[in-house]
């Protein structure tokens, strides 16, 4: 089955955005959908690639991705970074403590940064970075309501895992079993440091 999707208003994107839950349902694994409009050009093209992944895993990593790539792109065009000085210590004047700033605490830091890519590690900034610029949060990035609410709870608090692992316990989708595996996390990284 074959579906037209065209968006030409911002009132009909948001309509749209609402209906996902229905586009990413059951009937939607049968549909092949064509996306296209005059708004939001970028995340139709975005919406369209993502419903037309019928594997989980293809969906989930292609989301992963995706988003990781647009908070990159946002905090290179905004100048959002962290500074660090030739210790390694932060810019923020509450962690001067912290050498490798909030990566500090992470089994998987590096001399050269995070070795991987974590979507959650990337949505988290201090006050300090937050007052000083505006970094996007959740609801800045509609392409994250292609995920349901347990996914969801998972992107919020999902740090300290490697891309590999953060997709993973994104395909099994369980809120459960991912508090089960976080509270075996922590139990490692306390032992690390
Ligand atoms: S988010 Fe703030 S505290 Fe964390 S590394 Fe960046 S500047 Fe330092
Ligand atoms: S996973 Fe997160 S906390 Fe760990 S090194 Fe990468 S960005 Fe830092």
């Amino acid at each position: 089955m074959e579906q037209n999707i065209t968006i030409n208003s911002e009132e009909e994107y948001r309509t749209f955005l609402k209906q996902l839950p229905k586009y990413r349902g059951l009937r939607g694994r049968f549909t092949t959908f064509a996306i296209t409009g005059t708004v939001h050009a970028e995340e139709l093209k975005d919406f369209e690639t993502a419903l037309n992944l019928k594997k989980r895993r293809a969906r989930m990593t292609f989301l992963f991705d995706r988003a990781c790539d647009i908070i990159d792109a946002y905090n290179e065009a905004n100048g959002i970074t962290c500074r660090y000085n030739s210790e390694g210590i932060c810019e923020d004047p509450k962690h001067q403590t912290r050498k490798n700033g909030c990566c500090c605490h992470c089994y998987l830091q590096s001399s050269t940064g995070c070795p991987s890519r974590n979507l959650s590690c990337k949505f988290y900034f201090c006050d300090h970075i937050c007052k000083k610029f505006h970094p996007l949060t959740m609801e800045d990035i509609d392409l994250l309501k292609m995920f349901n609410r347990s996914e969801l709870e998972i992107i919020k608090n999902n740090v300290f895992v490697t891309r590999k692992t953060y997709i993973n316990l994104l395909c099994l989708g369980s809120y459960l079993l991912f508090c089960i595996y976080s509270i075996v996390k922590f139990y490692r990284i306390k032992n690390v440091f």
